[in-house]
């Protein structure tokens, strides 16, 4: 049995990595696939856990090598989604969720038609920059560029098949919930089961 892909981008401030640790805290059927990157880890971040770690060379021969279903420059740095990735859950019929950029949520929903897509969004602009300067993390010149790059990755959600608002996170959880809980009754999901129920002797 394959699982289901959930492919789902948002702008930085939207709480998008909140909501997928919640959904896949909920869900054992959803795992995350593990992207490769080439930026430092952050304090906490774990190689095989957050990303895989890995350096420029050994990112650019993986693309010279075909090995990516999708990759992406996000702010000057890689960021790639392995095909080893994509096969090393879905094959085991667990559900892949994909925290990927609008690039990648473009490739994704190119290369892989049949799986969900959900954007993000954040309930208005002025939340995003509070919920950045909040973060304490960013000066204002890069918060202004952040603002900027949400609003590019905005304008293309509407390429995805669902929106879910972020404006209250139990009911954003909730939806996003609900759109895998859909998606895996969609028949084009189900058809391995209609092949074993039509060859069924009985
Ligand atoms: P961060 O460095 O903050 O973890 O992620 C920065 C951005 O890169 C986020 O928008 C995230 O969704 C995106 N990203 C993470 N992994 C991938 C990936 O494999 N492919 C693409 N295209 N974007 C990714």
């Amino acid at each position: 049995m394959k699982g289901i892909l959930v492919i789902i981008s948002a702008p930085s401030g939207a709480g998008k990595s909140t909501i997928i640790r919640q959904i896949l805290g909920n869900d054992p059927n959803c795992r995350f696939a593990i992207s490769h990157t080439t930026r430092q880890p952050r304090a906490g971040e774990k190689d095989g856990v957050d990303y895989y770690f890995v350096g420029r060379d050994e990112f650019q021969s993986m693309v010279a090598n075909d090995r990516f279903a999708e990759w992406a420059v996000v702010h000057s740095n890689f960021y790639g989604t392995s095909l080893a990735e994509v096969e090393r859950l879905s094959s085991q019929g667990i559900d892949v969720v994909f925290e990927v950029d609008y690039q990648g949520g473009r490739a994704l929903m190119r290369r892989f038609p049949d799986a969900a897509s959900i954007f993000v969004l954040p309930p208005s602009m002025a939340e995003v920059k509070r919920r950045l300067t909040d973060r304490g993390t960013d000066d204002a010149e890069t918060i202004e560029m952040r603002l900027q790059n949400a609003r590019i990755e905005i304008a293309t959600a509407g390429e995805y098949r669902y929106i879910v608002v972020n404006d209250d996170l139990d009911r954003a959880v909730s939806q996003v919930g609900d759109v895998i809980r859909v998606e895996r009754l969609r028949s084009i999901n189900r058809a391995a089961m209609i092949r074993d129920l039509v060859a069924e002797k009985v």
